[in-house]
């Protein structure tokens, strides 16, 4: 899988050099030592694979950045130390797709579902009229909320998504709460045509591309489509991604999720950052994610709560495309925020290994939001890490449904 390695663009140092970093550490930084297996997410430490696993490794955290990784025995002397006692320390989980800013609830739908009804792109709706009546303080708590949920679970870097507004003024009010947590925000007005355009399409079309895209831009670092029969066909999916580009957001897709269709060629032909869903593909879609900056971000959540065929992992590792693992976390399709149970479900009924389950949570998703500075444990790197309640990361997917995150540092601060 040498594609997936990480990034080869890092502006910091690319590995540890434990004689000379000592003296660069400051005595107020925080060793973490004793750590049975580290991963680092950098080949060209440990045992050479692409998590660059370290084993009786230690880490050392200097403000919000990673100072120093290497051999426990070897660790610069600080004032603070933590005893990972033979445990495991990953990077926090980057979760590159999630839809956070919404109201409401729609555990009828679930139930229903589960009790035999196909999932239609029109469920979004639901949420949609909820989201419009609730306040902001609503929507901001409803965030938090879902925020901590994650953190707690190990994820340290997230991306959400408006979406569940539709209008203009409901869409900029989604992404500057959004933005007030995270800088990975996306523009998804062209989540579903509105209902108040119902007879329309191209009319919504006109307003995604128009007002909605100038309130809604100084918010929002992406642009997203949901490019699906039922949502919005290639060419309206292109308009819309166009435009946004030309106000400076970079594209991503939801693609290929529900049937074959054009969201896959169109992700790659304009260099979107990631392509996401990617469970009904064409050899000729895979083959265009593999020779492309493209990732695939696989969301096994979306598969599990609608009872859908998995995507197939496997095939895309082995044509050399680089694989994201994200949760999609939404009321509708995907209502979890659990990282670790997506590579569970990854490993399980996907074909990854659990090795490759986590380079896709982690650094795979950092690549899908074009990030070099985490997603990674390596000197330069942020300081973002969970640490295991158990010997290695593989416990993740071997111990499906286990709370093992333990401990949880984001920029540097202990959060759990
Ligand atoms: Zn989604």
């Amino acid at each position: 899988m040498s594609s997936t390695g990480p990034e080869t663009t890092n502006s910091a140092p690319a590995s540890s050099a434990p004689a000379t970093a000592n003296s660069a550490v400051a005595a107020t930084a925080t060793v973490i030592t004793n750590i049975a297996n580290l991963v680092t997410n950098d080949p060209s430490l440990g045992d050479s694979s692409p998590l660059g696993l370290i084993q009786d490794a230690a880490v050392v955290i200097d403000g919000d950045r990673i100072a120093w990784v290497g051999e426990s025995s070897k660790a610069p002397a600080t004032d603070n130390r933590v005893d990972a006692a033979g445990r495991a320390v990953i990077p926090g989980f980057v979760d590159s797709h999630s839809h956070l800013v919404f109201a409401g609830d729609r555990t009828a739908e679930f139930s229903a579902r589960m009790s035999g009804q196909p999932y239609a792109a029109g469920g979004i709706r639901t949420t949609v009229a909820a989201t419009r009546a609730a306040t902001d303080e609503a929507l901001e708590a409803n965030v938090v909320r879902y925020l901590r949920e994650a953190l707690h679970q190990g994820t340290t870097v997230f991306e959400t998504k408006s979406g569940y507004g539709l209008t203009v003024e409901d869409e900029a009010r989604a992404l500057r709460i959004a933005a007030r947590h995270t800088d990975e925000t996306t523009f998804l007005g062209a989540h579903v045509v509105s209902p108040d355009y119902a007879d329309d399409p191209a009319g919504y079309v006109e307003l995604v591309t128009g007002p909605m895209l100038d309130a809604c831009a100084p918010h929002a670092r992406w642009i997203d489509v949901f490019c699906e029969r039922g949502a919005f066909d290639g060419d309206q999916a292109r308009a819309i991604l166009t435009a946004g580009r030309a106000r400076g957001l970079h594209p991503r897709v939801h693609a290929n999720q529900l049937s074959h269709g054009p969201g896959v060629q169109l992700a790659v032909e304009l260099d979107a950052a990631s392509a996401d869903h990617c469970t009904h593909l064409t050899d000729a879609d895979v083959d265009a994610l593999a020779h492309s900056r493209t990732v695939a971000t696989l969301l096994p959540g979306a598969e599990f709560s609608t009872r859908a065929e998995w995507p197939d992992a496997r095939r895309l590792l082995d044509a050399g495309a680089t694989v994201a693992l994200s949760t999609d976390c939404n009321p509708g399709s995907s209502f979890t925020s659990a990282m670790p149970f997506c590579v569970a479900l990854a490993v399980r009924d996907m074909g990854m290994t659990p090795d490759e389950a986590l380079w896709s949570a982690t650094a795979g998703g950092a690549r899908a939001l074009r990030r070099t500075d985490v997603g990674r444990l390596t000197p330069g790197a942020r300081a973002d890490l969970a640490l295991l309640d158990a010997p290695s990361h593989v416990h993740l997917a071997y111990r499906p449904g286990v709370p093992l995150v333990s401990a949880v540092w984001q920029r540097g601060e202990r959060v759990r």
